[in-house]
């Protein structure tokens, strides 16, 4: 069949075809340990798993705006005050199928042909592609180890040019775990407004620092970067809800329905019922809790896995401090990150995702939002790899 000219623009996402693949291989009994893709290995906590049974028993099971409903939209606009100091009124949201959703609506609702869009390297694998399916150009910066990964206000600056429309920011970091500082991000929130384009803040690890690691969303730095900033987030990380598939963004009133237009031929409301579970993820007192259990188990698995790959000969890294990914440096190996991760896979049954996948050819990523058991038989099948192939 001929396909339209956009698909063959794109590449698969290899975190999910990865994750699948070591999903499948466990279901035909394989002793597998997957460090693939992120999702947190615990369940929704019960009283957000409980507002969603209670919405399904009371009939909630209806078309909605397709926006969001009302009451999760304005929840949104209470933790956006409560937890970032941002004050938006619910017009200024719109309820997406996941994080994911919501930056693939940002794209078709901003990005035209020929504009440009930023995106620092490493970075998660969906950013190009989507500016791609928009018809945009992702302009990927490479960063490196010496700046922790982290763009410098010097790099964006010299990327920008009267094209750029769209700065991508992810802090906490997918896939290498590193947080910006309240004063990095003032510097980057700097640029954004001397050279007037946008950004986009992915903060769906918001909730997961370590290490005494501080959040502060860039729409918060300033009212001029205010008026330039779009915040992407969701509630699978933080609170264990990937399959939910509730996400929102946030901006401007014209943004927001330009997307509701967008979201409203295509997928229409976000599962109505499963709107009320994350309503109670944001609203009910016991998630604070819930979330701290996690990020306490995320972090002590943190300490455990970069622990257990600084013992193995051949293997970098920089410790993370936010996010729930390890990213390892196997340039000491001559192999490409998909070489790397095929073998890993075959001789081992170790599944992790290559670093090609995040334009860091020279590294793989491990997610350890996994129990500590597979954490502790995993690394040692790693250290069994890496000693065969040294
Ligand atoms: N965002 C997660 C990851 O990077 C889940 C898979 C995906 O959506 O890419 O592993």
């Amino acid at each position: 069949m001929k396909l339209a000219a956009r698909v063959s623009q794109v590449t698969p996402s290899l975190t999910l075809a990865i994750d699948a693949k070591a999903k499948a291989m466990k279901r035909e009994g394989i002793d597998i340990c997957s460090f693939s893709a992120g999702e947190p290995d615990f369940d929704t906590p019960e009283h957000i798993k409980q507002a969603a049974t209670d919405a399904l028993k009371q009939g909630k099971t209806r078309y909605g705006p397709a926006a969001g409903e009302p009451l999760l939209r304005e929840a949104i606009v209470r933790k956006l005050q409560r937890e970032n100091q941002l004050t938006y009124k619910p017009e200024n949201i719109i309820v997406t199928n996941g994080g994911k959703h919501s930056l693939y609506n940002l794209m078709m609702a901003m990005i035209d042909p020929g504009d440009e869009v930023i995106i620092p390297a490493p970075y998660w694998v969906s950013y190009p592609e989507m500016v791609k399916l928009a018809g945009g150009t992702p302009i990927v910066v490479k960063t490196t180890a010496e700046t922790q990964f982290k763009i410098t206000p010097d790099q964006l600056r010299e990327a920008i040019t009267d094209k750029t429309k769209l700065f991508i920011l992810n802090s906490p970091s997918n896939p290498t775990g590193m947080v910006y500082t309240p004063d990095e991000i003032r510097a980057i929130a700097q640029v954004i407004v001397e050279k007037d384009i946008y950004v986009v803040s992915d903060e769906i690890y918001e909730r997961l620092l370590y290490d005494g690691a501080e959040h502060l969303s860039i729409a918060a730095v300033s009212p001029e970067v205010f008026d330039r900033a779009i915040i992407s987030h969701g509630f699978a990380k933080a609170y264990s809800m990937t399959g939910w598939r509730v996400g929102y963004l946030v901006g401007n009133v014209d943004l927001i329905k330009a997307a509701s237009k967008i979201q409203g031929h295509s997928t229409s409301n976000v599962c109505t019922f499963a709107q009320y579970g994350a309503i109670a993820a944001y609203e009910d007192p016991r998630s604070n809790e819930s979330v701290e259990l996690m990020r306490q188990a995320f972090a002590e698995r943190r300490q455990a896995i970069v622990d257990l790959v600084a013992a193995i000969p051949g293997l970098s890294y920089i410790k993370p401090d936010g996010a729930f990914y390890l990213m390892i440096d196997i340039s000491k190996f001559g192999m490409s990150s998909l070489e790397f991760c095929d073998g890993l896979l075959t001789e081992q049954k170790v599944a992790v995702i290559p670093g090609i996948a995040f334009d860091a050819d020279d590294h793989i990523r491990l997610s350890y939002a996994t129990d500590m058991a597979t954490i502790e038989k995993g690394i040692d099948r790693l250290a069994t790899f890496v000693k065969s192939k040294l």
